[in-house]
């Protein structure tokens, strides 16, 4: 069955080295020492290592094929998110990669699409930039869960997915700087523990501030099967309904009612999930992804899911319908 992985990262094989051009900041830059490997550079401080098939196309399609798996998603690593910086030099980051992703798109059209990256700390910039993504054929945008730690819900992120509606732009929302990282930096907690919850506070800060319910066309996708929202649905639900004073105060609609209305990717790990996560958000709406390269993606590309027995009109929606669906409505 053909299959589309709507969930993958890619770097350019070479950087630039944008701390030295800009004169600060941690940016990301990359050292290659071994063939075949390279060590991500955070500033000075060893972040991780990366290996081929992190920015190989050749590479990244023979591994596919191993798993009948023709055409990748792309977008880059969220730690190049780089939302700290300062926003001009935030927008040049950002265009390099999106440069270099539309080059591999061109490249290699059989088998890539692309999500850009947003310099989503400046409300003009993250706009400028959307609508020449939009011009370049980009289906779609991949943004962090928070910005700087602000909630996406907040009023200056508004514009920016106005701006996304009205191009029609699907968006791929990925947990990164997680909360409490500093605090449970032991046991690999903030890949374990914050990642769901970045993804869950995601989803509620745009569905409680009303950004899903003003913006109906804009198609939403939340990585890593929306982490810890649908598991803790009925947690939130109850809280709608028990404290309207502390959740229903800018949008009276109850959180299950979005229920239908955005998409998730199947990185569950966990067949007992996933058939939870298909009843919850919709056989229509759940996209095979799996964060291929990187160890805690579902790196045999859905094979647990074509072991589940599953019809097989719903293994076609997981395996593509629901991707393009999500990237063109
Ligand atoms: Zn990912």
């Amino acid at each position: 069955m053909y299959k589309i992985d709507m969930h993958t990262h890619l770097l350019p094989e070479r950087l630039p080295n944008f701390a030295d051009k800009f004169g600060y900041g941690d940016f990301i830059h990359l050292i290659h020492e071994t063939p075949g490997f390279a060590n991500m550079m955070k500033g000075n401080v060893f972040f991780r290592q990366i290996a081929q098939n992190c920015w190989d196309p050749q590479v990244r399609i023979d591994e596919y094929a191993i798993y009948r798996t023709p055409v990748q998603v792309v977008c880059t690593i969220p730690v190049m998110f780089s939302y700290w910086a300062k926003p001009a030099d935030c927008l040049d980051l950002s265009m390099f990669l999106n440069d270099h992703l539309a080059g591999v798109v061109e490249d290699y059209s059989e088998h890539y699409m692309a999500l850009g990256t947003l310099p989503m700390q400046d409300t003009d910039l993250a706009i400028k930039e959307a609508e020449r993504l939009h011009a370049m054929g980009f289906p779609g945008v991949q943004i962090g869960s928070n910005v700087n730690q602000l909630n996406l819900g907040e009023p200056q992120f508004f514009p920016i997915f106005e701006a996304l509606e009205r191009l029609n732009m699907a968006v791929l929302v990925h947990p990164w700087e997680m909360m409490g990282e500093a605090d449970m930096k032991k046991y690999w907690l903030p890949w374990l523990v914050g990642m769901p919850a970045e993804t869950s506070r995601a989803m509620c800060s745009l569905i409680f501030s009303g950004v899903m319910e003003r913006l109906p066309k804009l198609r939403f996708c939340f990585a890593h099967a929306g982490g810890s929202f649908l598991p803790t649905l009925g947690r939130i639900r109850h809280g709608f309904d028990c404290r309207p004073d502390l959740v229903a105060v800018d949008n009276p609609t109850p959180p299950d009612a979005y229920l239908g209305r955005f998409w998730i990717d199947s990185a569950t790990h966990d067949e007992r999930l996933l058939r939870y996560v298909l009843e919850m958000a919709g056989e229509d709406k759940v996209c095979l992804g799996t964060d291929y390269p990187f160890p805690l993606g579902d790196l045999e590309i859905g094979t647990f899911i074509e072991k589940m027995n599953l019809p097989q009109s719903t293994l076609e929606r997981i395996f593509y319908k629901n991707t393009l669906e999500w990237l063109h409505g």
